[in-house]
């Protein structure tokens, strides 16, 4: 059964978060992905007169399940228990019970009665050779999968490096041409790459998408500017060892153990698009990989991450940040990982249907000025 949103809200505030603490948060995210103070109200109103909980068809194809881990096992228990009481998941394969004819009936019905109105969110990468042999499920190939539920999804979101590019799957020499959904469908999708994709990235892009029916700005890839736009050295903590020319030179040695620059160990920080200095995964505060003392394998840029051996140096085009510091309107939206906004997230993603219709139409209008 669909909740309407002052079921949503009325849900929140049953889990300790107050209307107030909403609208706050609300205004924090749309600050995020560069919006007016006042859209974080429209964006509440637009969560509190939704009129039914939206459908969400979660579709799997060669991945690991890591984005969908990172969504749901964050260390605020509430997060993955808001999100699944407050969309209607219709078809995920990782939570569902059912198996076999069964599944196969619910996604059927589920694209049949929602038709037009769901999210499609595509987590893996599509392998496009030999005919379809791989990944081919129920008799369908992964190409007719994805193209068919596409055609009738009001939006469609790639979510990770692997629906976004290919990921892992496509690593030399691509046994199964695994490619990212964009390529297969021929047109831009919104992309959310990194492996995992960032839940707060999802949540950023899902806030203006439910209540404006516009997309964040996105770049030529597809990709949310606001999370995107600049590479993880202009952000680093690591950044002024590296300026200052104090790096780790292996593993375990005293500049390693100082947390020293992880540039001459293969960081690919500089060629990185991502926020992922400026974004704690799972509400962890130092949980990625130059955080515990690992370079950055590049996850999140097409070419880079699962091309380009971990140990290997890429020079560096830019040695200097365009800017020092972010402006007051950061290109980084730096969406607040707090429990209230845990909430906020659930009760967003909640109002999204209505606004993703729109917002599809736009990306398709896009692409035909793009033609
Ligand atoms: Fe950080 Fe890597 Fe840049 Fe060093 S090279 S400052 S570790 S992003």
């Amino acid at each position: 059964m669909h909740n309407t949103g002052s079921d949503m809200i009325a849900e929140l505030e049953t889990k300790g978060v107050s209307r107030r603490d909403f609208v706050k948060v609300c205004t924090i995210a749309a600050g995020a992905v560069g919006l007016p103070a006042w859209a974080g109200e429209k964006m509440a109103e637009t969560v509190e007169t939704a009129k039914r909980k939206p459908s969400v068809i979660w579709l799997h194809f060669q991945e690991c399940t890591g984005c969908t881990e990172s969504l749901l096992r964050t260390s605020h228990p509430d997060l993955g228990a808001l999100i699944l009481d407050l969309i209607s998941v219709d078809y995920h394969e990782t939570l569902a019970a059912a198996a076999g004819y069964q599944i196969e009936k619910s996604l059927e019905d589920a694209t049949r009665e929602n038709k037009g109105k769901y999210v499609l969110v595509v987590e893996g990468a599509i392998p496009v050779k030999e005919n379809g042999i791989y990944c081919r499920v129920a008799g369908k190939t992964a190409v007719e999968t994805v193209k068919r539920y596409a055609a009738d999804a009001a939006a469609v979101i790639a979510i990770g490096s692997c629906a976004s590019w290919g990921g892992v799957p496509s690593a030399s020499p691509n046994p199964t041409g695994a490619s990212g959904v964009s390529a297969v469908l021929g047109r831009t999708v919104l992309t959310l790459p990194g492996c995992p994709a960032n839940p707060y990235n999802l949540l950023g892009t899902v806030l203006q998408y439910a209540t404006f029916g516009t997309l964040p700005k996105l770049d030529e890839k597809g990709r949310p500017e606001f999370a995107y736009k600049r590479v993880i050295h202009d952000d680093c903590p690591r950044r002024a060892h590296f300026d200052n020319g104090r790096f780790a030179k292996q593993f375990g040695d005293e500049g390693h153990r100082q947390g020293w620059c992880l540039y001459q160990l293969g960081c690919k920080g500089p060629q990185t698009h991502a926020n992922c200095s400026l974004l704690d995964y799972c509400e962890t505060p130092g949980a990625w990989p130059i955080g515990i003392g690992h370079p950055c394998v590049g996850c999140t840029e097409q070419g880079i991450g699962f091309n380009v051996p971990i140990g290997v140096n890429l020079p560096i085009e830019r040695p200097t940040a365009p800017m020092a510091y972010p402006g007051i309107h950061p290109e980084h939206g730096v969406v607040s990982a707090s429990p209230v906004a845990v909430g906020v997230g659930g009760a967003v993603i909640g109002a999204l249907v209505g606004a993703a219709v729109v917002a599809s139409k736009k990306l398709s209008a896009e692409d035909s000025r793009k033609e």
